[in-house]
């Protein structure tokens, strides 16, 4: 079921944006070569604590996972693009990240999702993380009263098409609220003009990802992992954007801590 929010519950959600902009942004700060995965899982869980909000991985037990996240942040690293599960794993140079980290605080989610290379980058890496964001950034452009999410989608698509990457409609963004993953679905591919007309209060996760190679991913051994098939990297970028009367706002905003 989709439900919409009424202004001032949008506004309650202000806080969990916030707090998910500003964990990324401490962590992306932090993150380095030499940096281990649990470390990051470890330092989340402290902001978190620190807080008063709640994780929304820890417990989180979907159909598709094997036994409960128990962690609190996702870590995907080169060939892993979503969903990593922290494991003991030490960062080395060039090593590219993906960060995907969603809390309730008062009840009300937040979730985005940040790419970045730690040490010496690869230029196809860059050009990667770039192509992800500005599919993001087109999404974000294109979720405005009177459009569908077919059009979101098809902007997605678009931007990565043109920079010559597939696409996995697999996982793609969905509605938040109370829960991390409600109504719609909103996939990375599909056709303008289609599907449920965006609304004023209709909150959603946007998220592009993309890999260099493959389309097609596997699930490691920990139940939770998607790496591709191919050993290709991948990258994603995702927000949390509430559709208003005055247009986009992005609850899980970064950019006013200088952070992309
Ligand atoms: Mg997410």
């Amino acid at each position: 079921m989709i439900e919409l929010r009424t202004p001032a519950e949008i506004e309650a959600m202000k806080p969990a944006g916030r707090f998910v902009a500003e964990t990324l942004a401490t962590l992306r700060e932090e993150t380095k070569v030499g940096t281990n995965l649990l470390a990051i899982d470890r330092r989340a869980h402290e902001l978190i604590r620190r807080a008063g909000a709640e994780s929304c991985y820890i417990d989180y037990h979907p159909s598709f996972g094997a036994r409960p996240f128990g962690k609190v942040i996702c870590t995907s690293v080169n060939d892993a693009v979503l969903h990593g599960l922290p494991h003991d794993y030490t960062l080395r140079d060039g090593d590219l990240v993906s960060l995907d980290f969603a809390v309730s605080i008062d009840g009300w989610v937040a979730d985005s999702a940040i790419s970045f290379v730690v040490g010496t980058p690869r230029d196809e890496d860059l050009a990667l993380i770039d192509t992800t964001q500005r599919a993001l950034d087109a999404a974000i452009g294109t979720a405005t009263v009177g459009n569908r999410i077919g059009d979101i989608s098809a902007a997605i698509a678009q931007v990565a098409r043109a920079d010559g990457y597939s696409i996995n409609t697999d996982f793609g963004g969905h509605g938040v609220g109370r829960i991390m993953h409600g109504d719609p679905h909103v996939p990375n591919d599909g056709k303008a003009g289609r599907g449920y007309p965006l609304r004023p209060g209709l909150v959603v996760a946007l998220e592009p990802w993309f890999l260099q190679g493959t389309d097609e991913l596997i699930t490691d051994p920990d139940g939770w992992t998607l790496r591709s098939v191919d050993g290709s990297r991948g990258a994603h970028s995702e927000h949390t954007v509430a559709i208003t009367e005055d247009g986009p706002i992005v609850l899980t905003d970064r950019s006013w801590l200088g952070v992309d």
